[in-house]
């Protein structure tokens, strides 16, 4: 299929990279318009490879990471969008600080829901894909992308709200991307056991808190994008300030990830077309002409 626009909406620079960066590059190298758009800047976000800690990186930080998120998209074959906000950084300690003045988690909800309106009815994506309402992770940037996300879906379809922003556009479905899939890592252990090695990621499989259950459970849609994982990588690795080329990120060599868990995980939160669940494809019940 081809001929659709998706639009991912981010909280940081790197997130596109590590959740669903293999959907987008799949349908952009099948002839689909893919645009990520990223709300913040990453401007609190600290230098997590040591080997890029060093004077002349850390001193225009802004400009690198913008350099990164520009390699980024060009290695994924996508369109990208800064929509300005500033990042909140993620509050450490206990009680909590309180959100620096002026951040992203504190700009009114109204406000940046226009903005992402305003991006939404400019390039009329046909699926949008987001965070759940746990942020996927719990970044106060993260949950309010989900919080951005979901009022922009059903504001941009609106004639009566934002009228400035543009002409009313209906996406006709928004999906969450779950990254944290426990059955994976389980899958990746087998397999090493099966070859009598050892899993490199035992130990952060032994911490994985489970009470919430697998998100697996939420899943409606799987991707095949095996192919595309060499490019989600090298994607992440463009984010040289961001991820240190010895993480756990790349601890399972490719060809495992290809043979095992060939896929990328969503739920599909809202749509204005019928589907049937399990799906293979976020554009599944879309017809190509676009609106209904
Ligand atoms: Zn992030």
């Amino acid at each position: 299929m081809s001929g659709f626009r998706l639009m991912a909406v981010h909280a940081h620079p790197d997130d596109e990279s590590s959740k669903g960066a293999a959907t987008t590059a799949r349908y952009a190298a099948e002839g689909n318009e893919v645009k990520v758009v990223t709300l913040t800047g990453g401007e609190r976000g600290d230098i997590l490879n040591p080997a890029m800690d060093v004077p002349g990186v850390r001193d225009r930080i802004h400009e690198v990471r913008i350099e990164e998120m520009a390699e980024a998209a060009r290695i994924l074959g996508v369109q990208h969008q800064w929509m300005g906000f500033v990042d909140s950084g993620l509050p450490e300690g206990d009680p909590k600080p309180p959100l620096p003045e002026g951040c992203f988690a504190l700009v009114p909800l109204e406000e940046s829901t226009e903005a992402l309106v305003r991006a939404i009815r400019e390039f009329r994506p046909h699926v949008m894909t987001t965070y759940d309402e746990n942020g996927g992770y719990p970044h106060p940037d993260h949950i309010r992308c989900h919080e951005v996300s979901m009022a922009a879906y059903e504001a941009a379809a609106d004639p009566e709200r934002f009228p400035d922003a543009g002409e009313p556009w209906k996406v006709q479905k928004v999906y969450y991307s779950h990254g944290f899939i426990r059955k994976r890592l389980l899958q990746f252990q087998e397999e090493y056991d099966r070859r009598g090695e050892e899993f490199p990621m035992a130990e952060w499989l032994k911490k994985w808190k489970t009470e919430q259950g697998d998100l697996m459970a939420r899943v409606t849609t799987q991707i095949t994008c095996g192919d595309y994982f060499p490019q989600r990588d090298d994607a992440l690795r463009a984010h040289a300030t961001q991820i240190d080329p010895n993480g756990s990120f790349f601890a399972v060599p490719l060809e495992i990830q290809q043979k095992i868990w060939p896929t990328e995980e969503f739920e599909l939160a809202k749509t204005r077309v019928t589907t049937s669940i399990p799906e293979n494809d976020l554009f599944a019940g879309i017809h190509e002409d676009g609106q209904q």
